[in-house]
């Protein structure tokens, strides 16, 4: 954990660095009494002219270093990596962005997806049962991690002023639930089906307890009033859709405009600021951030 808060600083002042000899340049070529001001693209020895070189080679550079440093691993679209790289080669909030992320309990930003599993067996160890306050319930046994449960309601109570009722209709479920919930739909309907329905034991999503399925759990969910309210408010209590419409190759799932991850608001801030709203891109990143981090 050490290595990815040292590299994060290291950066950091990176950054802080070039921000701040862009700002001099610049301050440098507007000034109207400074020789290179207004005449800078056409005289080559003026101070300011220098140093915005420099300045944008550099940073030209290490655009191109930090893309493959960070970047070459993650499996981001290659489009996406270079708008994030040179985004946060701007300035310190990209950094400033991840390091608040890396901040947070690291579990809400793990990645488990097709190919991440938890680590054999894995159950958290704060689980509370959900009882239904200002949200309904479809069945008794459901259960959340304590931040989320506790998100949960608070966001179940503002949909509630809104008018609007929220109903769980799973949340938890441990491994040896999924492998039941797996095997039962590879029967009913074959491996390829099953593959895009539902987790194997161990990478699903629902293991980590921080992942609720509002109810209906089918694609009417989108056009319900709840379907909409979700979809707007969740970021504000710091939950996020895992599996958007138009995302599958990304994240292996269909569209599941039911499946809420609670990642924290500030994760939710990195996602939608720097990776377009996709959760899994910016779980992506952070995980080939933490592995060339040499953890
Ligand atoms: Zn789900």
């Amino acid at each position: 954990m050490l290595n990815i808060f040292k590299k994060t600083l290291l950066l950091f002042f990176v950054l802080l660095y070039f921000s701040s000899c862009s700002k001099r340049a610049s301050k440098i070529s507007e000034s109207p009494d400074v020789p290179g001001g207004a005449a800078t693209s056409v005289s080559n020895d003026a101070p300011g002219d220098a140093s915005v070189g420099a300045a944008d080679a550099d940073r030209e550079a290490f655009i191109e270093d930090f893309w493959r440093w960070s970047f070459g691993d993650a499996g981001l679209p290659e489009e996406l990596s270079r708008k994030v790289a040179d985004s946060a080669a701007q300035g310190p909030d990209f950094i400033m962005d991840l390091l608040a992320v890396l901040e947070t309990d690291s579990s809400l930003y793990k990645l488990v997806d097709k190919t991440h599993a938890l680590s054999n067996g894995y159950a958290p160890s704060d689980l509370v049962e959900l009882t239904g306050g200002s949200y309904r319930i479809t069945r008794r046994d459901l259960m959340l991690r304590k931040a989320a449960a506790s998100s949960l309601e608070e966001m179940a109570a503002a949909a509630k002023a809104d008018g609007v009722t929220l109903t769980v209709g799973s949340s938890y479920r441990s491994q040896q639930y999924q492998v039941e919930v797996y095997n039962r739909n590879v029967r009913e309907m074959g491996q390829e089906a099953a593959d895009r329905e539902s987790a194997k034991p161990g990478y699903s999503q629902h293991q980590t307890g921080l992942v609720v399925d509002f109810s209906p759990i089918d694609d009417s969910f989108a056009d319900t009033a709840a379907g909409k309210w979700v979809l707007a408010h969740a970021g504000r209590f710091g939950w996020s859709i895992s599996f958007p419409d138009g995302y599958e190759k990304a994240t292996g799932y269909r569209w599941e405009s039911w499946h809420y991850r609670y990642v924290g608001k500030e994760l939710v801030y990195f996602i939608d600021t720097h990776f377009g709203g996709i959760q899994q891109y910016a779980l992506q990143f952070i995980e080939a951030w933490i592995a060339s981090s040499g953890e």
